[in-house]
């Protein structure tokens, strides 16, 4: 009997009413394990009405009692680590290792998050004129969304709702109805660390519950990650309905291989970087620039052997390198991409279409693949295809190779891997994506740190977590006040000057 789950809303777990309900699937064995119910635009904008009524309440709680919910929360984060990893590992069918390591980074977001009474305090002048003085303070926005996409159960929800609602905003968290169980989890989790009802909510659904929740007057502000399409509709809609937004989307990022650079140590990172979480992170390396044929011919004679024999299993093995992919659809369309690459006349080096796994055969699995002499012209370069398939395109100098990068769309992340600084120091510099790494194929910024690409992989101006995540979630007040009062200096025409 395949289990229904259910909303979280005002502190409880609420049944969908809609009649609409999404398949989730174990990606290992290819078994559906639950429905998930899509909520209507009227079980949504009653989620808003929940969100807003404990927002009156909730605005007005010290930061520090609040912070002090998010240091329980954590410890009970640090309790259920391995159940929440498995939850991640079940749904989504990343292998435990690297699904512990992504509950890690979103719980580093909470221990940023409990630091709110020092992140939040304003500034103060005083006698900015004679007997008047300014100060500035953050205060919340109110009900604010998060929506966020399938490859991340819990870490991106995470890079959300804790600082959101330190900051005094209450929280609907519309999670990917591929992987509802993790968000249901966390919030259980809120609840039990003494989060007042209706603080944090989980809606589960889809374009409807979204579409309802952007347009909603009750809404204040949107956070979004997923592709860019949707990207870039969830801010379009959301902006224009008066909201702030931050909508990240899609990555295709670019790791350049330089003559200088050790070979072993960037074959390592790439085989690491491509097909960990079988390639379904937004920080995925997907595309190798080997600088010089020399360098290409020694990254590929590394990395080929290497790919075929990838250890692929289900994520409960301890012993697998990379999962399945998260459903069998997707699996289909990565896929495609390989047929692609091959008629587009890439040299496809490794071949993973036909890899199947013993005793689970209907396991969403797909092995890794690997492409050499690809070009720009091609959609597989161009596009992102989020599975374990990685692009070796080769290119005759330094300056070709920045060049490229900064032509592509998508700027999320790219990293560099040379032994010489100058190169290094010119690249970081002159390139245009948002995050780079050097010789650090994964250049994830910590929680204090701020997460955002760009070009059309972030929609917006405000990159998540760090001060600016604490930015994002509030709004600056200006005060400027004049004691004593009874000083009277007249009337002024002219704009005040502080004398
Ligand atoms: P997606 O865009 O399909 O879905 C993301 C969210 O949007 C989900 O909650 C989904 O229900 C909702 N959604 C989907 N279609 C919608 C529509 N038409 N209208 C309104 N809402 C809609 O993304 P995904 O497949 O779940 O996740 C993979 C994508 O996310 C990749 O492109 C990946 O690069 C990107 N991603 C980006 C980052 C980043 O930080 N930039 C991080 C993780 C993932």
């Amino acid at each position: 009997m395949v289990k229904t789950l259910h909303h979280y809303i005002g502190g409880q777990r609420v049944e969908g009413t809609s009649g609409r309900y999404g398949d989730v699937f174990n990606p290992a064995t290819g078994e559906l394990s639950a429905r998930v119910p899509l909520a209507s635009a009227d079980e949504a904008s009653r989620a808003v009405a929940v969100a807003d009524k404990a927002f009156a309440t909730w605005r007005d709680t010290p930061p520090l009692h609040r912070a002090r919910v998010l240091f329980r929360f954590k410890a009970l984060l640090d309790q259920h680590l391995e159940e929440l990893a498995e939850l991640v590992s079940a749904e989504h069918g990343k292998v435990i290792s690297d699904a512990r390591g992504s509950v890690i980074r979103g719980m580093e977001v909470v221990e940023f998050a409990c630091g709110a009474p020092h992140l939040l305090k304003g500034g103060f002048s005083e006698n900015v004129g004679t007997n008047v003085d300014s100060h500035s303070m953050r205060q919340p926005l109110g009900v604010c969304v998060g929506i966020t996409p399938f490859n991340f159960p819990a870490m991106v929800p995470m890079w959300m709702f804790p600082l959101s609602i330190v900051c005094g905003n209450t929280f609907i968290l519309k999670t990917s109805e591929k992987v509802p169980s993790t968000a249901l989890r966390l919030a259980e989790l809120l609840s039990e660390a003494g989060l007042p009802d209706g603080v944090l909510n989980v809606l589960n659904g889809d374009r409807e519950a979204v579409d309802t929740l952007l347009t909603h007057p009750g809404v204040a502000a949107v956070s979004f990650v997923g592709s860019t399409p949707i990207a870039e509709h969830i801010y379009q809609t959301a902006s224009s309905h008066g909201k702030r937004v931050q909508a990240l989307g899609g990555a295709k990022n670019h790791m350049v291989v330089m003559p200088d650079a050790d070979m072993d140590q960037a074959a390592d990172a790439l085989i690491g970087a491509a097909y960990g979480s079988a390639g379904e992170r937004c920080m995925a390396i997907s595309v190798a620039v080997a600088v010089g044929d020399q360098t290409a011919d020694a990254l590929v004679e590394r990395l080929a052997p290497r790919v075929e024999n990838l250890r692929i299993g289900p994520g409960t093995d301890p012993a697998a390198e990379m999962g399945p992919l998260v459903t069998g659809e997707h699996r289909d369309r990565v896929k495609d991409y390989v047929d692609l690459g091959v008629a587009e006349g890439a040299r496809l080096l490794v071949d993973g279409r036909d890899r199947t796994i013993d005793g689970h055969e209907n396991g969403f699995f797909l092995g890794g693949c690997l492409f050499d002499r690809v070009s720009t012209d091609m959609r597989i370069y161009q596009e992102e295809i989020f599975g374990p398939v990685l692009c070796v395109v080769r290119v005759p100098d330094f300056e070709t190779a920045l060049r490229m990068v900064n032509d592509h769309e998508l700027g999320n992340g790219t990293a560099i891997f040379t032994r010489d600084g100058d190169t290094a120091r010119t690249y970081a510099s002159r390139v245009q994506v948002g995050m780079v790494g050097i010789n650090v194929p994964i250049p994830v910024p910590m929680a204090f740190h701020s997460f955002g690409g760009w070009k059309r992989s972030l929609f917006g101006d405000i990159h998540v977590h760090g001060m600016e995540g604490i930015h994002f979630y509030t709004k600056l007040k200006t005060i400027t006040s004049r004691w004593p009062q009874g000083i009277r200096s007249g009337a002024d025409f002219h704009m005040p000057i502080m004398k």
